[in-house]
């Protein structure tokens, strides 16, 4: 029962239009190859402010290039990535021609799109605490104190806080990425992407991490996820993006897309995975 409540204030707590409002992060006419091969295929997606997107669909279709992409850290042959219509990670001109962004522009939009990686990439010399406050204080976006409170703050959300001395060796996988993700939210990200980020935890400990993002979801994080968690899907996301061999074949709200698709493609995978 108390599950039922659960996810009744979940959606209560996030009732809204979706998929509309600001859009923060747009992908338009993407378009990226690996030698021969194409991964990105005419990809177009809007990300809104305040929603959950998921990205799902078979293993080798683009999910990760996509939103390696969405963070400059994957270049694009073609088309555009835009935070808040800015252009990602290159500039136009006033004759429109395009080209890169010096470093420090692309690090300041990077700082904007926080990431949370697959394996945890915590700094492994470094204390829980160490691992939040560096950034921020070395970017001199706050100082000692208060990047020490606020990481305070995070590790609590995200349920590690009487861990802070220890050393990311000392943690399981899931707390690990608990702290990553208590970490990329220390830069006070815009957006945050998570590639697969429970797909290398032990099964029992994906739970703990999906709690944390449910969390974060309640509290009006916008997120883009590429994830394998069909329920956490289901039950978080507002919008969900199906890829196949590039292509987003079809997006829409969970309902519709993960239940009542018309695409044999999704119909299969579908039954694959549940
Ligand atoms: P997914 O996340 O859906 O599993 P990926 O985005 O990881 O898919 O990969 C899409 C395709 O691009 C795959 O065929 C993969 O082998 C290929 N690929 C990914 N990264 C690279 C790379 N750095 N160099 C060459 N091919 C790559």
């Amino acid at each position: 029962a108390e599950h039922v409540d659960e996810d009744e204030a979940l959606r209560a707590a996030r009732e809204r239009v979706p998929h509309e409002g600001d859009v923060v992060l747009r992908i338009a006419d993407l378009e990226k190859s690996f030698g021969e091969a194409k991964v990105l295929d005419e990809v177009n997606l809007d990300v809104h402010a305040g929603e959950v997107v998921a990205i799902i669909g078979p293993s080798g279709s683009g999910k990760t290039t996509l939103i390696r992409t969405m963070n400059h850290l994957e270049s694009v042959d073609d088309g555009r990535v835009e935070l808040d219509g800015e252009l990602v990670g290159y500039r136009i001109d006033g004759s429109g021609k395009v080209t890169e962004q010096p470093d420090a522009a692309v690090a300041a939009q990077r700082r904007r799109v926080g990431m949370v990686f697959q394996r945890f990439n915590l700094f492994p010399h470094m204390s829980v605490l160490d691992n939040l406050t560096l950034a921020p204080v070395s970017l001199g976006l706050m100082n000692e104190g208060e990047a020490k409170r606020e990481a305070e703050r995070l590790l609590d959300k995200v349920g590690m806080a009487a861990h802070r001395d220890k050393f990311p060796y000392q943690l399981s996988g899931g707390q690990q990425q608990r702290v990553a993700i208590a970490r990329a939210l220390a830069m006070q990200p815009e957006v945050l992407l998570f590639d697969e980020p429970t797909s290398a935890l032990d099964p029992e400990l994906v739970g703990e991490v999906l709690e944390v993002m449910t969390n974060l979801a309640r509290d009006g994080m916008t997120m883009v996820v590429v994830t394998h968690e069909m329920k956490f899907a289901r039950k978080v996301a507002d919008w969900i993006v199906f890829m196949d061999g590039g292509r987003i074949i079809d997006q829409g709200p969970p309902e519709s897309l993960l239940d009542a698709s018309s695409n044999e493609r999704i119909r299969s995978f579908m039954r694959r995975v549940t």
